[in-house]
């Protein structure tokens, strides 16, 4: 099986061939993993910023169906964009998780949570506090390109290449 097959109908398989593209572009990639900014929904102008998403390049549904190196590559990504977030965003804390139920290729949801949140809006419904950063495309992109420099001179950079031993 080519573990580089593509479902032409996938949103998340046509957005890793940038047959459609969003808003601020990869925000880190290489050849088992992908993230980007969710998009803006239809209808809206604007989302919650710092809305992340981190996919296996294959299309597969779930955690259960990831070789080791793509969980691996998964996991790395998922902690390096958590840090991109507090260090770079402000984020005090980060949630990240899978629910799945619609769109049938993996991802990861890799969420900020803001200083000031209130508590009956943390957890899932994070994103829908109306106090809470929100931005449009540019924003995103701006965001985008804020979180990939912290990744190029940081976390994902050549000290962290080096092993999986932790920083000292
Ligand atoms: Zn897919």
């Amino acid at each position: 099986m080519d573990l580089r097959e593509k479902h032409p109908d996938c949103f998340v398989c046509r957005k890793h061939q940038r047959k459609v593209l969003i808003p601020g572009g990869a925000i880190y990639e290489n050849d088992f993993v992908y993230a980007g900014h969710a998009q803006v929904r239809k209808g809206r102008t604007t989302t919650y910023l710092g809305y992340l998403v981190a996919e296996p390049k294959r299309h597969v549904v779930g955690l259960a169906d990831l070789t080791d190196t793509e969980a691996q590559a998964l996991g790395l990504l998922v902690s390096h964009l958590s840090k991109a977030l507090k260090a770079s965003e402000g984020a005090e804390h980060v949630y990240a998780f899978v629910l799945g139920d619609h769109v049938q290729h993996l991802h990861v949801h890799v969420v900020p949570r803001y200083p000031g949140t209130p508590r009956e809006y943390w957890g899932l419904h994070v994103d829908e506090w109306p106090d809470a950063p929100r931005g449009g495309p540019r924003e995103i992109a701006i965001l985008c390109e804020r979180l990939r420099t912290y990744l190029e001179t940081r976390a994902c950079g050549p000290e962290n290449k080096r092993g999986d031993r932790p920083a000292d």
